[in-house]
């Protein structure tokens, strides 16, 4: 079948509309009209290039929330006009271990997990192409229930990557009530781990370049604010984390950030800058034993699970609604940290 998409045609190129093939729906296949697909600066990293092994057409999108408009006959948990989300994987291989301990973003695979975008399609068609586009054929175990109301659900779609990908190293590092967390960059990663740390019961402190949003991280959830920037506010926060999330899309000096953990701490990365980041000091992490971690998305259980704590307390993303047609300035924005908190698209803006 083949529907309308939103792709970059090379690296140097703006986005712009094209027709794409997607395979025929199977058995197991959930077929979904995109209502709405949050902006991820993974997106942007992958549609200019910064990544290396990009295949153009590349339609990006993994922020997805739709309407269910058809299913294959062993399709179980949907079924026609449901809401369904979609994430940042499409497929894995089900039989390795991790796969059968609900870690699919670890598959040990002979191809890893199949990507939203950018990954190896099946029936074959040459690489998956994301959520800037009006349908997509999913797999059933890799769709999700949206149980938020109607009102909420462009701004539920950020939750699909910038949710769980807060979500997953914030639980697997036992962030709760009693806690000190950091959240560094206070970007669309950033304002949900604020978010969902808040909601976890922990004492947030947020981590900004952005002196402008100093209030904004404070009405995020936040308990305390620091402008990351300016010296005498790091010195008061020294050796007193167990844990700090840092989101930050940019290369830059890890340092300041290890010497605020505590013995044991860990500070965890989920940023992919374009470019590494410094070396980071061995010092700080031999004396005190700190740790410097990677954690990627999280598991679709584990989604379903991060989706319905949201659902339940109305917890969604702070969104900023754009046309399909603007894709390419608000990626300027998103360079400049000019988005409170994530883009998300409108799909009726692209017929
Ligand atoms: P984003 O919305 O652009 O937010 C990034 C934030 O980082 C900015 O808002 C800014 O916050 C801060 N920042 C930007 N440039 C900086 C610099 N030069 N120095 C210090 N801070 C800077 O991006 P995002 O969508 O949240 O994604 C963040 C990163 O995570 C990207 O690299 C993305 O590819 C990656 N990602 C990883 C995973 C995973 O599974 N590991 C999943 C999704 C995304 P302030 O203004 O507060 O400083
Ligand atoms: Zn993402
Ligand atoms: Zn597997």
């Amino acid at each position: 079948m083949q529907t309308k998409a939103y792709a970059a045609a090379t690296a140097k190129a703006p986005l712009g509309p094209i027709t794409v093939d997607r395979r025929e729906p199977g058995p197991n296949d959930v077929v979904i009209d995109v209502l709405y697909c949050g902006v991820c600066h993974s997106d942007l990293h992958t549609a200019r290039g910064e990544w290396p092994g990009i295949l153009y057409p590349c339609v990006p999108g993994h922020e997805i929330i739709g309407r269910v408009t058809s299913v294959g006959n062993d399709v179980k948990n949907f079924a026609e006009g449901d809401m369904a989300g979609v994430g940042c994987m499409v497929d894995s291989c089900r039989t390795c271990s991790p796969c059968e301990h609900d870690l699919e973003q670890f598959c040990a695979g002979p191809h890893g997990f199949t990507g939203t975008y950018n990954g190896a399609a099946k029936g074959g068609l040459p690489n998956t192409f994301g959520g800037y586009s009006k349908q997509i054929v999913v797999d059933q175990h890799f769709v999700l229930n949206v149980r938020h109301s109607d009102d909420q659900l462009a701004a539920t779609a950020p939750l699909l990557c910038a949710g769980i990908t807060t979500w997953s190293p914030l639980k697997h590092w036992n962030v709760g009530p009693g806690k000190k967390v950091g959240i560094v960059g206070i970007g669309g990663l950033g304002h949900m781990g604020v978010k969902l740390a808040h909601a976890l019961g922990a004492h947030v402190v947020a981590f900004t370049t952005s002196e402008s949003k100093r209030q904004a991280a404070l009405d995020l959830g936040a308990n305390e604010v620091v402008v990351s920037k300016n010296a005498d506010e790091m010195a008061a926060h020294a050796d007193s984390f167990a844990f700090i999330l840092n989101t930050v899309a940019a290369s830059h000096d890890l340092d300041p950030f290890t010497n605020l953990l505590k013995h044991d701490g860990t500070l965890t990365l989920v940023g992919v800058p374009e470019h590494p980041h410094p070396s980071p000091s061995v010092a700080p992490l031999i004396f005190g034993r700190r740790a410097i971690a990677g954690s990627l998305i999280g598991g679709i259980a584990e989604t379903q699970e991060m989706l319905d704590f949201c659902a339940e307390r109305g917890i969604t993303s702070d969104v900023e609604m754009i046309a399909m047609k603007d894709i390419d300035h608000a990626y300027d924005r998103m360079l400049k940290s000019d988005v409170k908190y994530r883009f998300v698209i409108d799909m009726a803006t692209f017929n």
